[in-house]
């Protein structure tokens, strides 16, 4: 019924019946009252479906994670307490001690730490790869011991675009899933699924919370790829969970069988629930999420035209500009618009650049990227300040990038802060 992206934002997930509230409840509880010891234990043993304790499930998490996953035109969806851990859940319901998996370099920061340095601690190895490579060059970096490969849509913060479809390919043909990290695109202006991604994530902190309120992630399975086909590259899907009374999820739960497991397994031991308040605020979210996004990048694009042709500045990348290097990517993938989030450079360099953040006035310095107020970041003092010079380099940041991430505002009101800004440097 509810067919349009638009009309899915608002009904998708809770579907109030006769006398219900409207607005998706909150259920601030911990746990659930049972009759009988029998009733309680068939859920424990994944018989009986039902609630128990939030870690596990909660019904305001799991309606917003389905409405979710019916943007992504998923199968099922899980929330997380942070997109980290959406990220960390996605490679670790596959990838175990001793496996490998690929990335992309561009992708945000914070992954490329939790790929490179604590998944390493974990046994698992990353190779990080230059997205542009022509595909027979990335097929070089597949190994026996690979088990899936990670990009992200709109890269966080260079604004690349990642050409999904040659990810899917080279991943399918090495019989390993495409994880694709579509923050900053949301399902309104792309749908990794569409284009052969298997497994989606997102920091629900960014564009669907869309205001800056709460921490949260998502993982989205699609349900498409096809386990038992590649039996012996996932045991813990395909092989008996002793922790679980040795349920096979693959066969247990068909196309239920990723998400069941990242549930079931991390989530229980690992505990990275995001609280039922966080899920409400995402809920709510969501339901203006295609109209805040065509504004948002509405207003980018006006705010990427400005600063193109302005003296004082040394480039511009924003995909939706006709002449960005990404805007071919950009026109398949993204026909709507990509995102509100730029990034560009002041000449002079980084002291410059510097200089030019400290006098804007309505635009703010903030550690955030992706909400309804224009706010402003300086990777390599910032976010990516651990990173060293050749990290950098390998993740495309220049170290006098600005990202600049377009708010609701009206973009004349940004343009004439911009306009002051550059005037006073
Ligand atoms: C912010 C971000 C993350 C991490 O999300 P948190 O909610 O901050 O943990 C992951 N991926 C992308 C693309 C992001 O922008």
């Amino acid at each position: 019924m509810n067919t349009s992206i638009e009309t899915k934002c608002l009904h998708e997930g809770y579907e109030p019946q006769n006398g219900d509230s409207r607005q998706l409840p909150v259920w601030q509880s911990t746990t659930w009252r049972y009759a009988t010891s029998d009733d309680m234990g068939a859920l424990f043993d994944l018989e009986a479906e039902g609630y128990f304790y939030t870690r596990l499930q909660n019904p305001t998490n799991d309606l917003t994670a389905k409405k979710i996953a019916a943007l992504e035109g998923g199968y099922a969806g899980m929330l997380t307490s942070s997109g980290q851990a959406a990220n960390l859940f996605a490679v670790f319901n596959i990838c175990e001690a001793g496996d490998h998996f690929i990335a992309s370099s561009s992708i945000y920061g914070g992954t490329y730490n939790l790929f490179l340095v604590t998944m390493a601690k974990m046994g698992i190895e990353c190779t990080f790869v230059d997205q542009t490579l022509p595909e027979e060059k990335l097929a070089e970096y597949f190994r026996p011991n690979t088990k899936c490969v990670f990009g992200e849509t709109i890269t966080n913060p260079t604004c690349t675009v990642l050409d999904i479809e040659k990810f899917a390919r080279l991943a399918h043909s090495h019989g390993v899933p495409l994880i694709v990290d579509n923050t900053f695109a949301t399902p309104i202006n792309c749908r990794p699924i569409e284009w052969g991604a298997d497994i989606v994530t997102h920091s629900t902190t960014k564009y669907m919370d869309g205001h800056a309120i709460s921490v949260g992630g998502a993982v989205v399975d699609s349900g498409n790829f096809d386990w038992m086909a590649h039996a012996d590259k996932f045991p813990g899907l395909t092989t008996p969970d002793e922790s679980y009374h040795g349920i096979i999820y693959a066969e247990k739960f068909g196309k239920g069988a990723y998400i069941t497991k990242a549930t079931a397994q991390l989530m229980r031991d690992l505990g990275s629930i995001q609280s039922p308040q966080n899920a409400f605020y995402v809920n709510a979210g969501l339901e203006s999420l295609h109209v805040r996004m065509k504004r948002h990048c509405e207003n980018a694009l006006k705010v990427a035209s400005f600063l193109k042709g302005h003296d004082k500045v040394a480039w511009v990348h924003y995909p939706d500009l006709p002449d960005d290097e990404y805007h071919e990517l950009a026109a398949k993938y993204l026909p709507n618009g990509s995102c509100g989030v730029l990034c560009f450079a002041i000449k002079g360099g980084r002291e410059r650049s510097i200089a030019f953040m400290d006098s804007l006035k309505l635009a703010t310095i903030a550690t955030h990227v992706a909400d309804a107020r224009t706010c402003l970041l300086h990777p390599a003092s910032h976010t990516h300040r651990q990173l060293s010079d050749a990290q950098l380099e390998e993740a495309g940041i220049s170290p006098d990038l600005i990202r600049y991430s377009v708010g609701l505002e009206n973009a004349d009101d940004l343009i004439a802060d911009l306009s002051l800004a550059l005037d006073r440097i």
